[in-house]
Parts: C-alpha cells; structure tokens; sequence
C-alpha cells in the first residue's frame, strides 16, 4: 500500500474502465509514481501504455511520450480522448493551428496561469526533440518550474543499433538527461536483448542496475518470457527412422490436420527425408515443402508464399527458415530433432501462436539424438553448455517447462546484466498445461525416470 493506491485503483476504473492490473502493470506505476528511472519489458499487447497513462493523471504536470510512429501516436492520443484524458500530439502532421494552441497551453502551464488545466500527456516524435529550437525552449520553461513530470520513451529499443529497429533520431536522445536534469524515465520495449538494454541505458544516460536497487538506480521490469498460448510437450522418439516418423504423421493428422505448422530438422538431409516421408506415410493427407540453405532463392520465396496462401501446410526446415517468418496462425511447430541450444529452441518453437491463439510447440527426443548434438557443438565456443541445457529441458519429465525456461533465461541474462526483476509469481507458478504439469501423477512418483519414459 502506497499513499497514492486509492487513487491509482480508481482512475484505473473510472478512466481506463479496467477492474484490475495485468502483471507488473501496477508495480510499474508504483514505481513510476516514486519517481524512480524504470525499464518495462513486456510482451507486445502486455498493456505497457497503462504504465505511465495511469501515474500521468496522479502527477501534477504534463508527461512527455516520445514514440517513433506517427500512426502508433495518433491512434493512443484518440484512445485518451475517448477516454476523456487531456492529451495532445506534436508531429509533422499537427497544423499550424493545433501547434501555436499547444505552445499556448504550455506557456500558461509554466506560467502558472490560474484556470489553466495541464496538459497530461504530450506526444512527440524523436525529431521534435532533436531539431525543434521552439519545443525545447518550451519544455526548458516546464522543467523550470517542475512542470515535467516524466520522460516516457516508446519502442524504446530503437536506440540501438544492435536492435533490429535501429533509429538514428533516437540517438539523440542523449540530451534528455542533460538539459532537463531530474525528470525521470520509462522506457519501453517489447524486445530489448541485454545488448540492446546495454545501449539504451548508456543513450539515456540512466544509472546502470545492480544488485544494491539504491534509489537512484534503474528499476527493470521484465515480465515472464513465457507465452501461456503455447503448449509444450517433449515426446519420445522411436529409434527406427520411419518409426519416428510415422509417430509425426499421427501426431499432425489427430491434432493439427489441415493446420498450418513448421517441422525444425537439425541437418539438410533431415529435411529432404522428413518431408518425403511425411508425405508418403500420409499419402499425401500432409503437404509439406522443403527449406533450408541449399534450396535456391526463387524456389525458397515460392514455398514462403504458398504456405502463407496456406497451400503447402508444413514446412520442414532448418534453423535457416526464420528470419521474416512471421505467420499468425503456426499452430503447431514440431522438432524433430534436439535444437543446438535452449535459447535456438526457445526461438524456433516461439514462430507458433503468434496469434495469440492456442499452438503446440512438441519436442521429439531420444537419448542417441544427444549424441548427435553433443558431436555437432563440441567445437563451437559455449557449444556444449549450451547443448547441456537442452538436453536438461528434454530429459526433465517433472519440472513445469515454463520454470524451466524462467531459470534458464534469468541464469543466462544475470551473467550479462546485473538483474531483472520479473514478478515473482510469474517465474515460480507452475503454467497448467504443458507436459510435465498435465502428466498424471501416478506415472511419476516411486518410479525411475527410465520406466517413466517406458510408461508413456
Ligand atoms: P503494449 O504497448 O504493451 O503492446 P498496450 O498498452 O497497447 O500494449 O495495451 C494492449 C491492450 O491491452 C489495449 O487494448 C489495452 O486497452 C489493454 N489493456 C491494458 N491493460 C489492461 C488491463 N489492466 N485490463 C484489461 N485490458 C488492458
Ligand atoms: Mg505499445
Ligand atoms: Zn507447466
């Protein structure tokens, strides 16, 4: 309980017309309200808007909201409006008009004009910033009299040229910090590597986290990795070649027939193999194409477009059919193999459900497959602990897969940066409905791991 709880419920309610916070949501704005420099790192449609909307409307002075799509900025500033929020936008497309009653606005809010109402929230582009002499001298006036409530930076992994979304005005944000001393920030990103977060607090020129959490260091929310539409399942895989394949085949057809889903193959070979086979064995019920490194250009671009047309239905690929692959409606991803690495793994399975709806993302192991991996990474630098942990994730019949890749990703992102505060409850609940939470329990206990598998 904070001072300003009762307040931040009700305008949850009576402005946004929500009963309840969605995960982090409330502690963001808790730590927004302390005035604290915060990342937010939230799956895209996480809700990260109401994170500083919400402490806008508790805090005297006008929130600055600087976000790199005109479109992204026009449709919030609408959504506010509905929602009876007094905001505004400031971009190329804003008329002469709007932009001189802005400036109007934002005089007599520095001016301290009585009957004046703040202006909450300001919405700009990251040009405005850097080339506009007129915004700066305004936002100098505001800063002054500590009318600047807060600095909110939108896809805020656009600052890194490590990012895949690199933008150059963003850059200049460095001078945030430097000319308006003391306003706190909120960046924002759906995607942020610790590479790119390493750039974005170092642009800002927010203090770098540690394990002390002094006040003045930055706070960073990162909600769980995991995505509750996705299904997991490590399925056992029969040593004969048509064996495993035939499992495949009734696997699709009970489950997934007539569904769009790809079929990660760990060699070329495998590719070529898996995809006639799986055609034979279902005489031709499963329409399956070929992609991998070796697949010509125009062959390649042909087979993306008729599984989007959703005339071929599953693509066996290698890891080489990834990039731009960016389908909706996956509902299955099956490895017929053991991927490289977790984080390969967790990337490949992850092209399902990008709907959101419900996908399958089902593994399919044998222990000789841990051979094979184990020979293909033993000359690459971190090959083996890498393929160490996929093994684990195979082989680990108990604990729920999305605490397994919660610890995984927490481990390998501590080593690189020095923490993320992830609610508690997100890494540590068991999801429901993967594999291993939706085993029957009497196929685990008092038995060896070996019969388990026998059993199943
Ligand atoms: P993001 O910026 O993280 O992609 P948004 O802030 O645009 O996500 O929010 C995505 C959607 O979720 C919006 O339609 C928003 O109204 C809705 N939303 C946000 N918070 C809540 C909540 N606490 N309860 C219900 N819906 C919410
Ligand atoms: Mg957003
Ligand atoms: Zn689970």
């Amino acid at each position: 309980e904070f001072e300003w709880t009762g307040a931040l419920y009700d305008k949850l309610k009576t402005v946004f017309g929500f009963d309840s916070f969605r995960s982090c949501q409330e502690s963001i704005c808790n730590a927004n309200l302390d005035r604290r420099d915060i990342v937010a790192i939230m799956p895209t449609g996480g809700g990260k808007s109401l994170g500083y909307q919400l402490p806008a409307l508790l805090t005297p002075g006008c929130t600055l909201v600087i976000s790199p799509l005109l479109a992204l900025i026009a449709d919030q500033v609408m959504h506010l409006h509905e929602a009876g929020v007094d905001a505004v936008m400031l971009t190329g497309a804003t008329s002469k008009e709007e932009q001189n009653r802005i400036y109007q606005r934002l005089q007599a809010m520095a001016n301290g004009t009585p009957g004046a109402p703040d202006i909450k929230l300001c919405y700009v582009t990251p040009e405005k910033i850097a080339n506009s002499k007129k915004f700066k001298a305004a936002l100098d006036k505001l800063h002054r009299v500590h009318k600047l409530a807060r600095f909110v930076i939108d896809e805020a992994h656009c600052v890194s040229q490590q990012g895949h979304d690199f933008r150059p005005d963003y850059q200049k944000l460095n001078v945030l910090r430097e000319l308006w001393p003391g306003v706190p920030f909120l960046a924002l990103s759906a995607t942020c590597p610790a590479a790119v977060l390493g750039d974005l607090l170092r642009t800002l020129g927010m203090r770098r986290p540690t394990h002390a959490q002094a006040v003045d260091e930055t706070v960073i929310f990162s909600t769980s990795l995991y995505r509750k539409n996705l299904h997991y399942a490590v399925l056992p895989k029969p040593s004969s070649g048509t064996g495993s394949i035939e499992k495949m085949r009734d696997y699709i057809l009970t489950h997934h027939r007539n569904d769009t889903g790809i079929v990660y193959c760990l060699t070329r070979k495998d590719c070529e193999s898996v995809a006639e086979d799986l055609m034979r064995l279902s005489d031709g019920a499963i329409r399956t194409g070929v992609y991998h490194a070796d697949v010509a250009d125009a062959k390649k671009e042909a087979l993306h477009r008729q599984w989007r047309e959703g005339k071929v239905k599953v693509v066996c690929a290698t890891i080489a059919f990834g990039l731009g692959i960016d389908k909706g409606d996956v509902r299955f991803v099956v490895h017929h193999s053991l991927s490289k690495s977790l984080d390969g793994f967790y990337q490949e399975s992850g092209r399902a459900g990008r709907d959101g709806k419900d996908a399958d993302c089902v593994l399919y192991y044998r222990t000789q497959d841990a051979m094979r991996i184990a020979s293909l990474t033993c000359n690459e630098r971190g090959g083996q602990d890498k393929a160490l942990a996929m093994l684990a994730f195979a082989s680990d019949l108990e604990e729920c897969r999305k605490i397994q890749f919660a610890q995984y990703f927490n481990k390998s992102s501590k080593m690189s940066l020095s923490f993320f505060r992830t609610e508690e409850e997100d890494a540590n609940t068991r999801c429901g409905h993967c594999d291993n939470c939706m085993r029957a329990p009497d196929t685990l206990e008092r038995l060896g791991v070996r019969t388990r598998v026998a059993a199943w």
